[in-house]
């Protein structure tokens, strides 16, 4: 026996893999063909079709078992909409007559309304596999205390077949062999956003997942910014910026939930012909990516001044503390006295950096100034990699040193762009 499991996939979550399992573990089919729904009229995709395969690529993956496939005819080949009588012909055609069709328990009731000939609800071999058990009782609108009383017991079977029987379904039987988890892709859908900035944090955490969606899913989602609302008045966003190179990933990574301004105050750079290039690149980026800037003043007095004394300590030490202080003090100030209610720093891009420093000294001044920091490390999921690509690609200066004159004896991230690019 052949199951056609047809649906939007939108994402592939836990129930669909705990229907697939069962069936595997249970009724051994020859196989199970994963049908991905196409253009519909009565539904708008949350993610292109590319990224709904892509999903069901992994998702399969996971599953490895070669009896359940993936294919996307009515998303390639299919260009109208619809129905169950098409993929039903189609299937029978592709995988000959031995074949039946999942459903959910929630689509009885509507089912014979799908088509003028009642083709999905009389003619189709169906398995119907539990779910929305509530929303089969709410929408049986003509429900008898009888049923109502069966429902209560729980006993969805019984109450399923009440409505079957009500509706005229016909050709059917119930999956009973094995509890399936209530799940809905409405509610995971929502729930995503909340995870979209947190992930960065978590992403070596083997456990961290959205709830619903294996870890990978999760990743690929969250990665690919999937799922997110579509905002009309993006909150504003102030990002310090200590080089155009490190800026980049801030930028790609907050432009489609933010408004992001950038912001340069770097009087840590010293020469200052050495500022004045390292500006001119943060500059072409913006021009790039079109984010408006805002320069401040080059007080390098301020910056020698603070770091009096500690000049030879070592890199990421106390002089860079007082470094990062500096910029993180200034920068928060300045979104406060402009209204913008977040900042960050680019300097949680660069792998020399200590970032448990600077996410204190972030949230130190956020504090202090009644705004928020945002950290995350956008060093991370390659992000120092991919500044690297970015500015070879668009020919952005990149320097090869931290800033300051005594770090140029040390030799920056130079060493490490070596070894990353060759
Ligand atoms: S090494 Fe870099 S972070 Fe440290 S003080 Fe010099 S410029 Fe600032």
């Amino acid at each position: 026996m052949i199951y056609i499991f047809g649906g939007a996939f939108d994402p592939p979550h836990a129930w669909h893999s705990a229907i697939i399992r069962t069936l595997l573990h249970f009724r051994h089919p020859t196989q199970i063909v994963i049908l991905p729904s196409g253009k519909r009229n009565d539904k708008e995709y949350g993610v292109s079709d590319e990224h709904r395969l892509q999903m069901l690529d992994i998702f399969t993956s996971e599953l490895r078992d070669p009896r359940v496939i993936v294919d996307d005819y009515f998303i390639r080949e299919w260009e109208w909409e619809m129905i169950t009588r098409d993929v039903d012909e189609y299937a029978r055609e592709q995988y000959g007559d031995d074949i039946i069709h999942i459903f959910g328990t929630d689509t009885i009731a509507s089912m014979p309304d799908w088509d003028s000939e009642q083709y999905a609800a009389k003619v189709v071999k169906k398995l119907f596999v539990p779910r929305n058990f509530e929303g089969i009782c709410h929408r049986d609108e003509g429900s008898d205390p009888e049923k109502d009383k069966r429902i209560q017991n729980n006993n969805w079977i019984a109450s399923c077949l009440a409505m079957t029987e009500q509706k005229g379904i016909q050709n059917f039987e119930f999956f009973t062999e094995s509890h399936i988890p209530e799940i809905s892709s409405t509610d995971i859908r929502e729930d995503i956003p909340k995870y979209a900035t947190i992930h960065a944090r978590y992403e070596n955490d083997p456990q961290f997942m959205i709830p619903g969606l294996s870890k990978k899913i999760s990743q690929y989602i969250l990665q690919n910014k999937l799922y997110l609302p579509k905002l009309q008045n993006k909150p504003k966003i102030l990002v310090h910026v200590c080089c155009g190179p490190d800026v980049t990933m801030p930028i790609l990574e907050l432009r489609d939930q933010y408004d992001v301004i950038c912001f340069w105050y770097d009087p840590n750079i010293q020469p200052k012909a050495e500022y004045d290039k390292r500006y001119e690149a943060f500059v072409r980026v913006c021009e790039i990516e079109n984010i408006p800037y805002i320069k401040w003043a080059y007080d390098v007095k301020n910056f020698f001044t603070r770091i009096k004394w500690l000049e030879y300590t070592p890199e990421k030490w106390e002089k860079c503390t007082h470094c990062y202080d500096m910029r993180m003090y200034v920068a928060a100030k300045l979104a406060k006295k402009l209204s913008i209610p977040i900042y960050t720093s680019s300097l949680n891009t660069s792998p020399k950096k200590d970032l448990e420093k600077l996410f204190k000294m972030g949230h130190k001044y956020a504090e202090k100034y009644r705004i928020e920091f945002l950290d995350i490390p956008f060093r991370k999921n390659w992000g120092f990699e991919k500044s690297v690509e970015y500015t070879i690609k668009n020919d952005i200066y990149r320097q090869n040193y931290c800033g300051c004159i005594y770090s140029i004896r040390e030799g920056g991230e130079n060493n490490l762009k070596k070894k990353i690019v060759g």
